[in-house]
């Protein structure tokens, strides 16, 4: 319960909140005074030139790089003082840019560690498989179009699988906040276009952050757009507005 008055200065009812965030790395500001707004059920993407500081605000949001300054607050809660562990379990799921599955062990098995009861690889293969797990898991293979691939092994998926898999290891937890680092990278059209199609499926319950630099992508998914340059917020708003905004074609756009 927030004790504030309501009146001037009182933030509306965002999932998270980014205020004067700055991480310096040996006096070089990657991030520098930036602040964003995500609303819930939301899908937020974040595009600018190599370098800009977008991988940067992941990390800082998940707690990998610890901030110089500033606020980041989820749901009310202030992340910066967290722990990794504690973010994840406040609802905020990331996935980096290369897939990090498990080879080895099947869809399901991937799945199946994933899920939030059995936090240890030892813990969570040795749980019962009761129903209402093995359930869960089969919503999850559907929603990830590997349904009929739950008993494949890891390393014979298409990159493209795996990467959903890898958000389908995210999805199980069930985040409020999904962060995901160019999750169409190396995948075919057929690909993202189911890619958007999940994501466009998956934020009824959710908000989803997104770094990517295809923009027939980002047109199909974005609700709002921030352009990052030198680690601040140059433009934001709709896909339109950013895509003829001068200040985006000259820096990012227009190459
Ligand atoms: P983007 O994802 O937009 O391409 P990054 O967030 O990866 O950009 O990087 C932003 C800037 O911060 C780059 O100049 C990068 O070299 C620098 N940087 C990122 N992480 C570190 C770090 N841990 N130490 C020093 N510099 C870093
Ligand atoms: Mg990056």
């Amino acid at each position: 319960m927030t004790t504030q008055p309501i009146g001037q200065g009182m933030a509306p009812d965002f999932l998270l909140e980014i205020e004067n965030l700055t991480v310096s790395f040996d006096g070089f500001k990657a991030v520098n005074d930036l602040s964003l707004y995500v609303d819930k059920n939301e899908i937020r993407v974040i595009i600018g030139p190599n370098g800009a500081g977008k991988t940067t605000v992941l990390d800082l949001i998940c707690g990998r790089t610890k901030a110089t300054s500033g606020s980041i607050r989820f749901k009310g809660q202030e992340l910066t003082r967290l722990s990794e562990n504690k973010i994840v379990l406040a609802g905020v799921g990331r996935k980096f840019q290369t897939p990090s599955i498990y080879d080895d062990l099947t869809v399901f098995e991937n799945l199946e560690i994933s899920y939030p009861r059995g936090r240890t690889v030892f813990g969570a293969l040795t749980f019962r498989r009761d129903a209402q797990v093995i359930e869960r898991i089969e919503e999850i293979a559907e929603m990830i179009f590997l349904s009929d691939r739950l008993h494949e092994r890891g390393e014979f998926l298409s990159h493209g699988q795996k990467q959903w898999l890898e958000i389908g290891m995210l999805l199980i937890q069930d985040p409020e906040l999904l962060m995901l680092d160019e999750p169409v990278a190396g995948m075919s059209v057929t690909e993202r276009v189911k890619t958007a199609e999940l994501l466009n499926r998956i934020i009824k319950d959710r908000s989803v952050l997104v770094i990517e630099h295809d923009m027939k992508f980002v047109e199909d998914i974005a609700h709002r757009v921030t352009v990052l340059h030198q680690g601040k917020v140059l433009s934001e708003g709709s896909m339109e507005r950013v895509q003829n905004d001068p200040k985006v074609i000259e820096v990012y756009l227009g190459h």
